[in-house]
């Protein structure tokens, strides 16, 4: 797929919108077929560029973290590529992180994590952790694929209650692999885990091109 033939979506990257996206401060209104944003309408941030750039971010994240859904009716066009789009993407926009892109989980955070399993074997790690929101709780599983390095840090050796996410991201590598950090109540707590793809709730985050 070819670059030059549109304009680029600044949520997922899509090359072959029709209009810019937006142009003396007003958004086309064009919907990425891509990722279903409309410009002007989902991303107005009342006028502030720079709060359309976190709003963009923000879409871009939940996109990521839903598996990438292909937005419009219909078929995508042959040969269209999330992953692609994004590495794209990625090389544009620093704030992805100084090798690739680094997605948020935002979804995990405050959550406990209820269990680690590593299959030795297969090179895979099953993370199990329960949020609770608005009272409900849901569980997620996390799956690590290819996974190369587990470390489980902790600056105060006592032991928890429970172990509870305070923050967690993965990052695209400079080797290709991707790097999980989950903190744990504080920066000298958590798990780094090294691997070549994650999956939650079965979606894949995208950064293996598998
Ligand atoms: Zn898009």
């Amino acid at each position: 797929m070819s670059t030059t033939d549109g304009f680029v979506c600044p949520v997922c990257g899509f090359p072959q919108l029709l209009e810019e996206p937006w142009s003396d401060d007003a958004g086309s209104l064009e919907i990425c077929p891509s990722c279903g944003t409309q410009f002007g309408y989902n991303d107005a941030a009342g006028g502030d560029a720079a709060r359309r750039a976190r709003v963009h971010r923000e879409r871009r994240i939940a996109w990521i973290a839903a598996g990438c859904p292909w937005a419009a009716p219909g078929p995508p066009p042959p040969g269209w590529d999330a992953a692609t789009q994004l590495k794209r993407l990625a090389a544009a926009d620093p704030s992805f992180g100084e090798y690739g892109q680094r997605v948020s989980l935002d979804q995990i955070w405050g959550g406990s994590l209820l269990s680690l399993q590593v299959d030795v074997p297969l090179h895979q790690v099953h993370i199990v952790i329960s949020v609770i929101t608005d009272g409900s709780e849901r569980v997620h599983e996390v799956v690590l694929f290819g996974v190369r390095e587990l470390r489980i840090f902790d600056g105060n050796p006592s032991e928890w209650d429970y172990a509870e996410i305070t923050a967690g991201s993965a990052t695209e590598m400079e080797d290709g692999s991707v790097s999980l950090s989950v903190t744990m109540w504080t920066e000298d707590a958590g798990l780094a885990i090294r691997c070549d793809d994650i999956q939650i709730d079965k979606l894949s985050l995208g950064f293996s091109d598998a």
